[in-house]
């Protein structure tokens, strides 16, 4: 039946085109077979002997490569990148390109991967004398040409981190004071992720405020690599201190709390939906858009495009999750005896957001819509304390979960000792010293 096909197919085939497509299969079988063939040849000399005598052209010693003419090539792994490909690109032979991946340890530079970056040093004929592929500030893979074999082994670089101070009176901004004594902008970023749970950076700074901190910076044979993390902070805003400390639960999360242990952060997010602006806030008396009646607004209204990401504010367990008469497609949430949120209008429900499912602070439980009574899209979103409504944007949220009793001691050792160390800065730099 398949040769009377074929048969049928060549017979309505012009001789020319025939022709063509034959001397083609012909000349793509040739070729596979050829590379197989020295695909074989090359694992069968491995496996044999680890060093493979080499062509002429490469077999030169480090003076005969010239390295006044070496030069050095960087570039970002991309996307379906192998090293056979940047090597050939760079117009290395594949003689060359054998000898390396026939060399002890080749494996190390097989995964290589996107976004990551590859360094190649050649001599002026393109003959590679080094790789180094670098994995991240530290480790990496590093191939070299000694005598005729490349030696590759993976290495990793001696790291130090040094604690850093700094302090800081604001007279305009937070950001711009603390830029302008040099502190980097990503421990800047941490900072108000820090503190931004507990003071409105928009409406409760004063000029007067001030912030010390102590944060590290990663150096990586001497030379500052990577800007580390803030280890305490004190922010002094309108005379009240409030200070943060890291430190690494035995999970192996860091979080930061205040010396006694309370976490800064808070067990709710102020907003579910980002980029919303609130249409609409929670007022008893309100006159009701639709009804045209005095009727109660027991929620806060955030007008956001359809479909936008709707958040869990706290951890909690999915207690509704379905239609309900004017909220329309309805999740409701309780985070514990005490408290439960509800998110109103959704235009659809995330896959997590299921009856009984616990969810965790942030994930995403649905989308903004405009089901059941609403003019527009928008989320409807209530707080209730004790199965009483309260004004989300009101109500004083209680803390996330303080430093777990069994790991409570050492953290207070800890955070003695780590105030002690600011406190001694701080005196210092009073003192005049520049530190
Ligand atoms: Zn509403």
């Amino acid at each position: 039946m398949l040769f009377k096909t074929i048969e049928s197919i060549l017979k309505n085939f012009p001789k020319k085109h025939l022709y063509i497509i034959l001397t083609g299969i012909v000349i793509v079988s040739f070729v596979s077979l050829f590379s197989n063939l020295n695909l074989v040849s090359i694992n069968y000399e491995s496996q044999k002997e680890e060093r493979i005598p080499l062509e002429k052209s490469v077999f030169l010693s480090i003076d005969e490569l010239k390295p006044e003419s070496f030069k050095t090539k960087e570039s970002l792994i991309k996307r379906n990148d192998t090293l056979v490909s940047i090597l050939k690109k760079m117009g290395v032979s594949s003689d060359n390109i054998i000898i390396l991946i026939n060399s002890k340890n080749s494996h190390l530079l097989s995964k290589i991967k996107t976004g990551e970056k590859i360094s190649v040093t050649t001599n002026e004929e393109n003959i590679v004398f080094s790789i180094d592929y670098i994995k991240d500030f530290r480790t990496g893979v590093k191939a070299e040409l000694i005598k005729d074999i490349y030696k590759i082994k993976s290495y990793e670089l001696d790291i130090e981190k040094v604690k850093v101070y700094k302090t800081v009176r604001i007279e305009e901004s937070l950001y711009s004071e603390g830029l302008k004594a040099k502190i980097p902008d990503s421990v800047l970023m941490d900072l108000v992720y820090i503190y931004g749970w507990d003071i409105d950076f928009t409406h409760d700074i004063r000029p007067g405020d001030s912030y010390s901190l102590i944060y590290e910076e990663v150096l990586v044979n001497g030379l500052k690599k990577l800007d580390g993390d803030i280890l305490i902070a004190e922010f002094i805003n309108q005379g009240k201190k409030h200070i943060a400390i890291r430190y690494e639960l035995q999970s192996g999360k860091s979080e930061y709390f205040s010396p006694d242990g309370k976490n800064v952060k808070k067990a709710f997010l102020r907003s579910p939906v980002k980029f919303s602006y609130i249409s609409d806030r929670y007022n008893l008396k309100r006159m009701h858009p639709i009804l045209h009646k005095i009727r109660a607004h027991t929620g806060v209204d955030y007008a956001a495009q359809r479909g936008s990401p709707v958040r869990a504010t706290g951890d909690g367990t999915v207690v509704f999750s379905s239609r309900k008469g004017g909220y329309g497609n309805l999740i409701e949430i309780k985070h514990s005896e005490d408290y439960s949120t509800r998110y109103a209008h959704l235009n659809k429900f995330h896959s997590r957001a299921k009856l009984n499912r616990k969810v965790k602070q942030g994930q995403i439980i649905g989308y903004v819509g405009s089901t059941g009574m609403a003019t527009g899209p928008h989320l409807h979103y209530e707080f209730h304390v004790n199965g009483k409504h309260a004004d989300p944007l009101k109500v004083k949220f209680p803390n996330a979960n303080p430093i777990d009793s069994r790991e409570r001691s050492k953290f207070l050792q800890h955070s003695e000792s780590l105030v002690s160390v600011l406190r001694n800065y701080q005196s210092l730099s009073h003192l005049g010293y520049n530190l």
